[in-house]
């Protein structure tokens, strides 16, 4: 069976899989993003080193070195956030890591292993692990939301990756809103993602609310982290657990829009936020019935099962997919 390279580059890990193309991970691998360049190398080169180092690990050379005529290497499956040119593999804006806005990363990485490589927006990347061997196994049709610091989406349409942006953390859902870094204002990622959690907890303890959380960090509140008013929801603090409902009201509003506008068999939530589920799931599907076409409304959203190396493992299935339609290379 052939093996194929997953690669994730996150705003703080690169995560890298050696998977087989029945969704088998084989060996995994995880390093902090080179977000700046070294004296000497470019991010793109640092990526690079970083692929080399994965593969002299032991557990990857022992997959590569048992590696028969019949399983060899089919090529390198990339995910990174932000805009990407799929015809020339270049990346044309990336939110999390400027320096590569630009830069032809398909051609480096092709050139440096002499593999073929495709390059795929990470959420776009999420979304098809999920079809591939995640919870939308059984799906032809559902939306990928990844809920982490910020909000990203992906769309499976027809059984198939629909290959264009789906920002859905970038629809807006409150005229003169919050101002995004996408250069909008009332993003729904403004609202709903672990950077809104804190946002909205600093900006009431600000306001003088009552909360464990004033005594958190050492006095210093604005060292909160999500994790942490996850934490005191848990021990039962109010305005921790209001915070998680508010998420799962505008969360909920978000995926009404989904519901209406896409013929979807399910919607998909991923990313780190989904060890806070029973927080805003309730408040989340009570919005979305509330506000979506009723007949539409009984979409139901799941949670992710991918939830270790989803973006690398869907990096590599996806691979898989270029080649097969296109078995004289990933050039498409
Ligand atoms: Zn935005």
């Amino acid at each position: 069976m052939r093996i194929a390279i997953g690669i994730d580059i996150g705003g703080t890990n690169t995560k890298y899989v050696l998977a087989q193309e029945d969704g088998t991970v084989l060996s995994s691998y995880k390093k902090p993003t080179p977000i700046s360049a070294d004296k000497n190398k470019k991010i793109e080169e640092l990526l690079v080193d970083s692929l080399r180092e994965f593969l002299n690990t032991e557990s990857a050379k022992k997959v590569i070195d048992g590696a028969s005529e019949s399983s060899s290497i089919a090529g390198i499956g990339i995910g990174i956030a932000g805009l990407i040119d799929r015809k020339s593999g270049k990346i044309i804006q990336s939110p999390n890591m400027s320096k590569l806005n630009g830069v032809p990363l398909k051609d480096v990485f092709e050139k440096e292993f002499s593999l073929p490589v495709v390059i795929e927006n990470d959420a776009n990347i999420y979304a098809y692990g999920e079809k591939w061997v995640g919870a939308g196994k059984k799906f032809n049709n559902f939306a990928v939301v990844t809920l982490g610091t910020g909000l990203g989406g992906g769309l499976i349409y027809n059984g198939e990756l629909y290959e264009g942006p789906m920002e859905i953390g970038h629809m807006v859902i409150v005229p003169s809103g919050r101002y995004c870094t996408c250069g909008s204002y009332g993003c729904l990622e403004s609202y709903a993602s672990g950077r809104a959690i804190v946002d909205n907890v600093v900006s009431a303890l600000e306001k003088g609310t009552e909360s464990l959380l004033s005594k958190c960090c050492d006095g210093n509140i604005y060292k909160i982290t999500p994790e942490i008013v996850f934490k005191t929801a848990l021990e039962g603090d109010n305005l921790s657990r209001e915070v998680f409902r508010d998420l799962g009201q505008f969360l909920g509003i978000g995926m009404s829009n989904l519901m209406n506008i896409l013929d979807l068999e399910a919607i998909i939530i991923g990313g780190g936020l989904i060890g806070a589920w029973d927080l805003y799931i309730d408040k989340l599907n009570k919005e979305a019935s509330k506000r979506a076409f009723k007949p539409l409304s009984s979409v139901p959203v799941l949670k992710s099962t991918l939830t270790k190396n989803a973006g690398s493992i869907g990096a590599a299935g996806f691979l898989f997919s270029k080649i097969a339609s296109n078995p004289t290379g990933a050039d498409q």
